[in-house]
């Protein structure tokens, strides 16, 4: 029996408001003075707080408690409404007023159980798509050569693709990919027309001539249609249909993901780049100007009223790498000055944003110069850096900019820190991927982290070269509050898994920022980062090899980390206790073997822990008990007061 809101507020209440978490308050009275204990846990989250009340006020008709979590100070003032037999009011963190808060007697019943890791079903279509077929395996790419002209009136295109390929084994059937409503309409080899069938978008070609392991092929594949209109840019990719401020068409196109299939034919898996590059050559109306990669090799005028721009890669590219741009551009150039000479950086920006453009795009060398830093020379001199106004992508050479030429993500600081209003997140975030994405590449989608984990933390890099390490500290902190932790990082291999969670951006650089402190060398951590740039220079690459490379550069395990942080949920738990001189801790919420090492302040001192996922024991001197977790790790802790 509770008397409510009479002196008796003892026992226990229950938080009614949110739906994503279940608190408990339990207060007690003694000797005239009240205490309590305090339990919280969250839905899909795994986080608990179960700390007991440093402070529990009741006055008239407020009631006021306050707790510490970790180093937080957590403080509730609630007052009651004796309509509802509730008490109201809001969660304070430190003066920060988060929440509201309604404490109820009656307990809520809550689904506190984390969503089921549902099983994706795939399709042929998936298979044909994201695997490395047989038609696809016996034959290495070595050069692309892609011819088209666009009708910007009837949204058409009209052209082909002529892929030189080495053979890896005497096989005959060929597949190319090309996405409908798009469709090939001849494919010749010397001179010889060939036969094909079709599979939704994949072309299964039959070769004639014999093919001689080492010798090297070209086929011609010619295509025509409509290309899909992208609906959402550039999340759900394919051709842009705009205009600018004068009217004029600007047309560009996106397509990571769906992949290059969608607007031209190729071999759509990432695995494999064409060895020698790529030409692109495009013909579009004389007002207008074309952007591809690499260099502008050439500039033809037709007597039709059109002119043909060809753009030279001579790298290799990714696919979804390789972008259209066209719109009446200009054009200014800066020069830079790095680490292998002078790059060519050429910008192409809509008439009406030049003066803009020339302010904000400055911010270009302050990316090269910090990402050169950070992870060696910029992987592309001989084709160029380029900002092409069109959408935000990292196209290889050719970042698209689709920015307002304002600092933030729009003006706005995903960290949350401030930090994230000191650069432009379009120029450094889709030129990060100069290294990640573009210099080393996914194979297969499922490790998509590897372009996005450590594009974003490339930021927190920029504004660490530029402000100092702790202002890329307290970027990185801001980056990892907006972790889901709903389904794990990697995704399903062979299927080209377009299902992606946002955490390969947030968790991908915050495992990377964790990391950084378990290996606690700044300079053996930028060897790494620049290693990687190195050891898979202009490669394609699976998480494992990455994986590897840094356990052999850093001289540890570090399986147990990634798989904790890539294949599961969980944020690893620190459990700990203190009775006596005695300090005991291990992991929870762990894979078996998790063993990462932590540094921890401990009644004011910093040391290293060394948990594993069985307890282990210490003898401390010191009486405060007040363990504090370098915030730099991504780990959760749970202090536990009952069931020592
Ligand atoms: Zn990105």
């Amino acid at each position: 029996m509770y008397s409510l809101f009479g002196q008796n507020i003892t026992g226990k209440w229950y938080e009614t408001q949110n739906p994503n978490a279940s608190l408990e308050v339990t207060i007690d009275k003694n000797n005239n003075a009240y205490s309590g204990s305090f339990n919280w846990k969250w839905k899909n989250w795994i986080s608990t707080v179960n700390a007991p009340l440093d402070h529990v006020t009741v006055k008239n008709d407020s009631l006021l408690f306050e707790l510490t979590h970790d180093n937080f100070k957590l403080s509730f003032k609630l007052k009651k409404d004796t309509e509802t037999d509730t008490y109201k009011g809001f969660f304070y963190l430190g003066s920060r007023q988060l929440e509201p808060v309604t404490l109820s007697r009656i307990p809520i019943a809550r689904d506190m159980s984390i969503a089921p890791i549902v099983e994706k079903t795939y399709s042929r279509q998936d298979t044909l798509r994201g695997k490395i077929t047989d038609e696809r395996a016996w034959w290495n790419l070595t050069h692309y050569d892609l011819d088209f002209e666009l009708d910007i009136e009837n949204k058409f295109i009209k052209g082909s693709n002529t892929i030189t390929y080495t053979v890896l084994e005497p096989k005959k059937a060929m597949q190319i990919d090309l996405q409908e409503p798009l469709k090939i309409t001849k494919v010749v080899q010397a001179g010889e027309s060939l036969s094909f069938a079709r599979e939704g978008n994949a072309y299964f070609i039959q070769l004639k001539e014999n093919q001689l392991v080492g010798s090297s092929k070209k086929i011609e594949v010619y295509y025509e249609g409509n290309p899909k209109e992208a609906p959402r840019a550039p999340w759900d990719g394919g051709f842009s249909w705009e205009k600018d401020a004068n009217g004029k068409p600007f047309v560009f196109t996106s397509c990571q993901g769906e992949g290059a299939s969608l607007w031209w034919p190729n071999k759509d898996h990432m695995y494999d780049e064409p060895d020698n590059g790529m030409t692109i050559r495009v013909t579009v109306p004389e007002d207008l100007m074309a952007v591809a990669n690499g260099k502008l090799t050439a500039t033809k005028k037709n007597t039709n009223g059109t002119t043909t721009y060809q753009w030279t890669v001579v790298n290799p590219i990714n696919n979804y790498g390789v972008a259209l741009n066209v719109a009446d551009y200009v054009h200014f150039s800066d020069p830079y000055k790095g680490m292998k000479g002078t790059l060519a950086c050429d910008y192409y920006v809509l008439p009406e944003n030049l003066e803009k453009a020339k302010v904000q795009f400055k911010q270009a060398h302050l990316m090269l110069e910090a990402f050169e830093h950070w992870f060696g020379p910029y992987p592309f001199y001989e084709d160029s850096y380029k900002l092409v106004e069109g959408v935000g992508m990292e196209h290889q050479s050719s970042v698209g900019y689709s920015g307002e030429f304002i600092n933030g993500q729009r003006g706005s600081d995903l960290s949350g820190s401030g930090w994230g209003l000191k650069f432009d997140y379009l120029i450094i975030h889709e030129s990060g991927h100069e290294w990640f994405a573009n210099n080393i590449t996914y194979k297969d989608m499922a490790d998509m982290w590897v372009h996005e984990g450590f594009t974003t933390y490339s930021e927190a890099l920029y504004v660490e070269y530029h402000f100092g390490k702790k202002a890329g500290e307290e970027y990185m902190k801001g980056i990892s509050h907006n972790i889901e932790n709903k389904i794990p990082i990697i995704g399903d291999y062979d299927v080209n898994d377009k299902d992606i969670t946002q955490d390969i951006y947030t968790k991908g650089a915050t495992l990377l920022h964790t990391l950084r402190q378990v290996i606690n060398d700044d300079e053996k951590w930028r060897a790494i980062l620049t290693g990687l740039n190195t050891a898979f220079y202009h490669k394609t690459v699976t998480t494992a090899e990455i994986e590897n490379y840094i356990s052999q550069q850093s001289g540890l395990n570090l399986k147990p980390f990634f798989d904790q942080y890539l294949r599961t949920v969980q944020i690893p738990t620190l459990e700990y206790y203190f009775e006596d001189n005695k300090f005991a801790y291990r992991w929870i919420n762990a894979i078996p073997g998790f063993n990462m090492p932590l540094k921890v302040k401990l009644d004011d001192k910093v040391q290293w822990i060394k948990p594993t996922t069985n307890w282990t024991h210490e003898y401390t001197n010191e009486t405060k008990n007040e363990l504090i977790i370098d915030s730099n790790f991504y780990v959760a802790s749970f202090k536990n007061m009952i069931n020592k």
